[in-house]
Parts: C-alpha cells; sequence; structure tokens
C-alpha cells in the first residue's frame, strides 16, 4: 500500500501538497525496468549520450527558476542559494556530457598479444539522496552514472521530493529515454532498502547521516555491490593569529550558517590560535549578527529555516535542552512566528569531551576554542570520526601546506570556505564516507574495468 507523505514549507509550518510514496512493488518494477533499459543506453553511441546530457542541463538551465522556488517552498533554501543548487545540476550534467567520448581504456604491453581494458558500465545505480541538498547531490550521481552508460534508480529524501522529481521530468522532456532515470520518492526504509537489497541494483551511492550510511553498507556487501559513501562531518576552521583576522571573522558565519548550518561542510569548530581569541571572538559578534536570517525567499536573504520541527528539537538539544550546561558567547537574529527559525549562535566549549563540540549539529550552531600551535591546531582539528571538509587561515604559506597536509580530511580550502566544484573530487576521510564524487575521476566509480587479452601468435 502506498502512502501519501505531506510536503510541509518550513518557513510557514503548512503543508502545501502530499506526494505519493513508491511501494515495494514499484519499486522492484522500476528496478527492474532501469534494469532492462541498460542495454539500450549502452548502445546509443558516445556522441549522442553526450549531446543528450547537454540536452538535459539545457532544459535544467531553463528551468532554473521554477527548480529554485519549489526548492525555497519545500526545503526553505535561499532563493540565492536554490539559483546556485539548479545551477549545479547544468554544470554537472554539462561536465559529465564530455565523458562518454573520453571513457578511455589502457593498453597495456604484453608478449603474445594485445592488451587492452575497458571501462563498463556497472548496470543499475541507486542513488539515495539526503534532505538538506535535493539538487546537488542527486546530480553528483546520476549525472556521471547516466554518463558512464548506467541506468539510475533514484530516491529523494521523503520530506524534500519536489525538485527531484522535477528534474525527473525535464529528463524525458529533453531526450533521456524511458527507464534511464527514475526518481522514486518514498521512505528509506522501504525503497532505499530496496536498492540496497534488490540483486538488480549493482552500486549504491548513498548520502546522508553516518549511522544510516553504514548499515546500507552493511546491506549493499551482502551482494557486494559498489558503494559510494558521502556522511556527516564536524570540520574545522583553523585561524592563525598570522591570517586576515577581519577577513576570516567575516566569513566564518557563511562557513557555517550556510544552509542553515543543514551542510556536511559546515566549519561548526572554529579553532583560533590563543593570541588572537579575543580580538577574532570581538570581529565574529558583528559578523554574526550581521547575517539576514529572513524568508528565503527574499533575495536579501542570507539564511532560510531549519527544514523540519524535529530538526529544530535536535539543534536545541545541543544548547538551550542539552544536558551540559552549554556557555552561548552571541546569536544573531531570527524571524518570529510560524516557521521553523534557529538564530545563528555562536557557543564556547567548556571542554573538548562537550557533545556540541563533538557531534555533528546539522544546525546554524558554531563552537569556538583557542589552540597554542601549530601542533595543537592539527591535533585539535583530527579529533573527531569525521573527516570531509576544513578551512586554514594564515598567511604563511608554508604553514598552509603543512597544516593542510596534516588535516585528516577530504576537502580543505585555505583562506576561503569553499568545498564544492564539480570539476574537483569531493569526498571524505574516516568516517565521513568512502570514494570520492565530482571531478574528474567519478566516472570510475560507475564503470567496472574489463581486461581483454587478444592473442596474435601464429
Ligand atoms: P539520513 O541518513 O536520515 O537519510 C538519508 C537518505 O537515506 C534519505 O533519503 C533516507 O530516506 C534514506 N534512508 C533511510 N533509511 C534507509 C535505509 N534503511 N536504506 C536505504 N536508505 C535509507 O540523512 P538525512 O537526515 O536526510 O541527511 C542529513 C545527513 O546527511 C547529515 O549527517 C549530513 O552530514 C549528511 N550529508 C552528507 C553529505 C556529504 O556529502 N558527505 C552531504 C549532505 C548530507
Amino acid at each position: 500500500m502506498s502512502t501519501m507523505h505531506d510536503v510541509i514549507d518550513p518557513s510557514t509550518e503548512q503543508a502545501f501538497t502530499s506526494v505519493r510514496g513508491t511501494t515495494v512493488d514499484q519499486a522492484d518494477a522500476a528496478i527492474e525496468r532501469a534494469h532492462a533499459a541498460l542495454a539500450s543506453w549502452r548502445a546509443v553511441t558516445p556522441a549522442d549520450r553526450g549531446r543528450l546530457l547537454r540536452r538535459f542541463a539545457d532544459a535544467v538551465d531553463g528551468a532554473t527558476d521554477e527548480l529554485a522556488r519549489l526548492e525555497v517552498r519545500g526545503s526553505g533554501h535561499t532563493i540565492g542559494n536554490a539559483r546556485w543548487e539548479a545551477g549545479n545540476v547544468r554544470d554537472v550534467l554539462h561536465y559529465y556530457a564530455a565523458a562518454p567520448e573520453r571513457l578511455f581504456g589502457r593498453q597495456i604491453p604484453v608478449a603474445g598479444g594485445l592488451d587492452v581494458t575497458f571501462s563498463e558500465p556497472v548496470g543499475v545505480v541507486g542513488v539515495i539522496v539526503p534532505w538538506n541538498f535535493p539538487m546537488p547531490i542527486a546530480g553528483w550521481g546520476f549525472a556521471p552514472a547516466l554518463a558512464a552508460g548506467c541506468t539510475v534508480v533514484l530516491k529523494p529524501a521523503e520530506i524534500t521530493p519536489l525538485t527531484a522529481i522535477r528534474i525527473g521530468e525535464l529528463a524525458l522532456e529533453a531526450g533521456i529515454p524511458e527507464d534511464v532515470l527514475q526518481v522514486l520518492p518514498g521512505k528509506g526504509s522501504i525503497v532505499g532498502q530496496r536498492f540496497t537489497d534488490h540483486p538488480l541494483v549493482r552500486k549504491i551511492v548513498f548520502t546522508g547521516s553516518t549511522e544510516v550510511g553504514t548499515r546500507v553498507a552493511a546491506d549493499a556487501m551482502r551482494q557486494v555491490k559498489r558503494l559510494t559513501l558521502e556522511l556527516g562531518g564536524k570540520s574545522a576552521n583553523i585561524v592563525f593569529a598570522d591570517s586576515d583576522l577581519e577577513q576570516a571573522a567575516a566569513t566564518a558565519p557563511y562557513g557555517v550558517f550556510d544552509n542553515a548550518g543543514q551542510d556536511c561542510c559546515a566549519r561548526s569548530r572554529i579553532l583560533v590560535e590563543r593570541t588572537a581569541y579575543d580580538r577574532f571572538l570581538a570581529l565574529l559578534e558583528p559578523a554574526v549578527k550581521g547575517v539576514r536570517c529572513m524568508h528565503p525567499a527574499s533575495e536579501e536573504a542570507e539564511m532560510g529555516p531549519l527544514i523540519s520541527a524535529g530538526q529544530r528539537t535536535a539543534v536545541r538539544s545541543f544548547v538551550e535542552d542539552a544536558a551540559e550546561p552549554v556557555d552561548v558567547a552571541f546569536r544573531g537574529t531570527a524571524p518570529d512566528g510560524p516557521g521553523y527559525w534557529y538564530p545563528p549562535t555562536v557557543v564556547l566549549p567548556r571542554s573538548d569531551r562537550d557533545r556540541v563540540w563533538r557531534e555533528e549539529v546539522f544546525g546554524p550552531v558554531v563552537a569556538v576554542m583557542p589552540f597554542d600551535d601549530e601542533a595543537d591546531a592539527v591535533a585539535k582539528a583530527n579529533d573527531t570520526p569525521y573527516g570531509l571538509s576544513g578551512s586554514i587561515w594564515t598567511r604563511d604559506v608554508g604553514r598552509a601546506i603543512r597544516v593542510a597536509r596534516g588535516v585528516e580530511t577530504g576537502n580543505l580550502s585555505v583562506n576561503s570556505h569553499s568545498s564544492v566544484r564539480y570539476s574537483t573530487p569531493f569526498g571524505g576521510f574516516k568516517q565521513s564516507g568512502l570514494g570520492r564524487e565530482l571531478g574528474p575521476d567519478a566516472l570510475a566509480a560507475y564503470t567496472e574495468t574489463k581486461n581483454v587479452f587478444i592473442a596474435t601468435d601464429d
């Protein structure tokens, strides 16, 4: 029996539409259709597959405003962010549209014949998407998968299905054949679980919590499925006293409060060299108070509401409802009234064992702590099971490189807070994930290497 899932506008707390969840039988039928579509999708010539992906990118581009408005309403993303997110899907499609014609194998010198390798599509790929970035995370999975010749079944998060459903329609309108990209809204325990259990799904791309991701991985391994995992984070923003402190403080809020802190790359721990600690906090306060948290449809908005009432309860459990006392240094502002609002908040942990310092909050809360020297900074940054992103602020190039090499994390930026570019690899060390998405090598995650030896001896 299928169930309806309400989609709630996080800015008003009102349900404005509902989406029918996919049943187990429907998921199985879709997986079987995706499998049946493999042969014909693979047979599309490389140039034509590239052309179709470019048309798909153009269709997304033409629908940028529509997709952005859906994301504002259905997920509470600011309109500026939502436009960027739709644009990112377009760009990722364009980037991988070049790949079908560049899916090179190798010719390896051997005795007695010719040895060549082929990059074969893995088969049906199941993409499981979280609610925090419904569009980009979907695109990072389906674009390289389609380019590699795979077919895709994609499950958006239960509470944020609208943009993925629309992107699935745009694919068909652009000429991507039926059943090559199918969007299956519904519950993780039903649809997502079928992806991990159904033998015709050969690869899982999972983005979400470390808790669910480790279960998905264990289930997928029973059939030795290929796996990419993008999981949680507790990233550090390391600020040295020799840095441009004004710039470091002015940008720090945007390194953590973007998307209301519901960002796996959020720099939710700020480590400041002790000699600059007081000055940095003094500069950070006006920067945090200046964050424009308001209705996300406003062109002025820099931060919107949290995704749900449950998420707000979870965030509060780290601050006002925490079991241990938590010292709030200062806060920004957020609207009153309906909406899952939570103001940008800066806390000063009493110890590096505090929950707010150790666990992913996934909300607009940042913890600030001093460090003594370079070694202490690296040790504190690495004292976490996660390793997704991070930032380093210093004017000393040698130090920037030493610290970047020392921090155990997949994506670092020096004197900036950028993590994601479609042309560079993205992914985590340690419990933040497995494998890399985006960049020049992502195709390898959707292909199997086949080695063929052809005897030439008489
Ligand atoms: P979640 O783990 O609760 O859910 C993620 C997805 O998995 C959803 O689509 C959900 O329906 C599905 N799911 C749930 N149970 C399943 C099961 N048994 N089998 C298969 N699928 C199942 O995560 P969330 O709350 O949606 O997202 C927040 C988390 O995602 C945070 O921890 C965040 O750090 C992480 N995240 C990581 C990245 C990254 O790239 N590393 C990016 C965004 C979000």
